[in-house]
């Protein structure tokens, strides 16, 4: 495939799978990114590689282009972050093991969280949570989703205005991972360390910003999402020229979940996340670029 064929055409390497709080199994999601059109995907779902193998295996199957990924949630001074991995080994030991951790505080943090809104006199139970869930990585969309179910809301944005957001009812703090740990596990399974839609750091100026990230490069960040659903085009280009200067990958992802307004392949108001990206991940060097099955 030649640079000029690369370019061309929309990716998306941001999007999340029901092993966390995606709609789509994995295999539907790689299903439903070809029929968009897509050059390639990432799987990218919250704290754990669980949805990677059988995405992996439908893109093979289908000569797809899957890229194995992860999301982080990182806590740092100014307050927490996402961090996605790019390319990540799945078989990689301290990776697995962490993300199991990750998992098991995420389920006790739901616990919480219900006990929360009983308090409040919202009427939901465990069961009806872990009952949906399965194994998964357990986070408040799936809360959300069961709220809106018992007639609480009817749409995620409002259930995330009124409920599980910090001073409302069934919101529990999540104990997250430092950024230099974060950076490490994803660096030593082989994948690329890259700030998720950035905007969400929420500084007040780019300058801010630009020290922000020059501290997380220092300490082994290598790219920025500049192309994220929660920035307007001028913004994505803004970090798109931050990162570049520093001589960091951009990347671009719409966070799609399936039922939050994104849209595979597109940010902001529907503009293109560009296939271009593809050829600087390449360039990046991946563990495994090509998510081949082995
Ligand atoms: P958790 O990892 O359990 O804290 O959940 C975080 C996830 O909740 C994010 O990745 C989003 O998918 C979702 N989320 C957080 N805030 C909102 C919001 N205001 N509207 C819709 N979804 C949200
Ligand atoms: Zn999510
Ligand atoms: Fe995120
Ligand atoms: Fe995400």
């Amino acid at each position: 495939m030649t640079t000029t064929a690369r370019a061309e055409g929309i990716v998306d390497l941001h999007a999340h799978t029901t092993a966390s709080d995606g709609i789509y199994a994995p295999a539907r999601l790689v299903d439903l990114a070809i029929e968009s059109g897509l050059r390639a995907i990432a799987i990218t779902d919250h704290d754990t590689i669980d949805g990677l193998d059988e995405g992996l295996a439908r893109a093979a199957e289908r000569g797809f282009l899957c890229v194995p990924g992860v999301e982080l949630s990182v806590e740092y001074e100014g307050g927490t972050f996402h961090l996605v991995g790019l390319s990540v080994d799945r078989r990689n030991r301290a990776l697995c093991d962490t993300l199991e951790e990750l998992k098991l505080i995420r389920s006790k943090r739901v616990d919480g969280i219900i006990n929360d809104l009983n308090r409040h006199g919202i009427a939901i139970t465990a069961e009806e949570l872990h009952g949906v869930s399965g194994d998964t990585a357990i986070g408040r969309p799936h809360i959300a989703r069961a709220l809106i179910r018992k007639g609480y809301g009817t749409s995620m944005t409002e259930i995330f205005s009124k409920y599980l957001v910090r001073g409302k009812p069934g919101y529990v703090k999540k104990r997250k991972i430092a950024p230099s740990e974060a950076v490490r596990l994803i660096t030593d399974a082989g994948g690329i360390p890259v700030i998720a839609h950035p905007i969400s750091l929420n500084f007040k100026l780019f300058a801010r910003f630009e020290e922000i990230l020059d501290g997380l490069v220092a300490i082994g960040v290598r790219g920025v999402e500049a192309y994220a659903s929660m920035h307007t085009p001028e913004e994505a280009e803004r970090f798109a020229e931050i990162a570049r200067a520093r001589g960091l990958l951009v990347t671009g992802g719409s966070d799609f979940h399936g039922d939050k307004n994104e849209r595979l392949g597109f940010y902001a108001d529907g503009s293109p996340i560009p296939a271009e990206i593809l050829a600087d991940v390449e360039n990046f060097g991946c563990a495994e670029p090509r998510g081949l099955v082995s």
